[in-house]
């Protein structure tokens, strides 16, 4: 497994394995890999012939109140874990060696409305830091595939429209969204949780599947449905940030839910921020 930190030195060894042929498959990360990132390196595997993961927690997807400095950075474990799934390449780099001058000094990419829909109401420059960083990945990977995960939903149909507005050549692949066995939907900021809060948090995926339940006994109003979801979560002291059930490619909410809906909710569990989807 090789590991690089600087650009001109993946994009040479990118352009030799390009010469042969191969499928090169880009996985990007922010580290502190758990099973859900472990699973879309072992996705790409199957499906290409070069793996890399990038590594880079990315400071211009953090507001100014979030946690990029609190961010957990384990890179000794990451590269373990990587070896282990099969991944070929990492790429590592650091804040400087990526944007170079200020961060906000530089051109970013600007996303259509759906990224000021959901968590995008809320993080108002966030998903402009995720493309950027994105395009600026595929730019020097120059890769075949890239995956992402479905946690992330709205992440992934913005860099998917992101792909298709720019006419870039990518395959954008979507892997399912991996769950702790009691529900909770893995992510890095899990640690930074109490054992109560932990607890607590079962409320998110406990609201969407009772969505998701009384969707499928027949009850169509998004009225309703958002509150069985609200009424789930008020058994637990998480704070709700929202809850919503919308078209899964449009992003846009209706009176009536249909099949194939996104139902996206966000809360505080203590001062975590979580996530959670599922398709109805
Ligand atoms: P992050 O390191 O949080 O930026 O995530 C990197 C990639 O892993 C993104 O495509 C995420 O959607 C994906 N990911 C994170 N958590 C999960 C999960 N629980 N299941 C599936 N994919 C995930």
């Amino acid at each position: 497994m090789k590991v690089f930190l600087d650009i001109n030195d993946i994009k040479k060894h990118i352009s030799e394995l390009k010469q042969s042929n191969k499928i090169i498959s880009l996985v990007p990360t922010m580290g502190n890999l758990h099973s859900g990132h472990i699973s879309l390196v072992e996705k790409a595997k199957k499906e290409s012939d070069v793996v890399i993961v990038s590594i880079f927690v990315n400071p211009i997807q953090f507001g100014p109140n979030e946690d990029f400095n609190k961010y957990p950075r384990t890179l000794e474990e990451d590269l373990e874990k990587i070896k282990k799934a099969g991944g070929d390449i990492i790429f590592t780099p650091s804040v400087e060696t990526m944007y170079q001058a200020d961060p906000n000094d530089r051109c970013v990419v600007s996303s259509s409305y759906k990224s000021r829909l959901l968590c995008g109401k809320f993080r108002p420059d966030h998903f402009d830091g995720v493309l950027t960083v994105v395009l600026k990945l595929l730019n020097i990977c120059e890769p075949d595939k890239v995956f992402f995960g479905m946690k992330d939903y709205q992440q992934y149909i913005l860099i998917k429209d992101m792909c298709e507005s720019l006419n870039l050549n990518i395959d954008v692949v979507a892997c399912p969204l991996i769950r702790d066995r009691d529900g909770l939907a893995l992510s890095s900021r899990n640690a930074y949780m109490s054992a109560e809060q932990r607890t607590m948090a079962l409320s998110l995926s406990k609201a969407i599947n009772s969505i998701k339940n009384a969707f499928e006994k027949g009850e169509k109003k998004v009225k309703h449905l958002k509150g069985v979801g609200l009424n789930t979560m008020s058994a637990s002291d998480v704070a709700v940030q929202y809850i919503e059930i919308v078209d899964s490619n449009s992003l846009m909410s209706a009176e009536e839910a249909k099949k194939g809906d996104l139902v996206a909710v966000a809360a505080y569990s203590g001062k975590t921020r979580l996530i959670d989807n599922i398709i109805l």
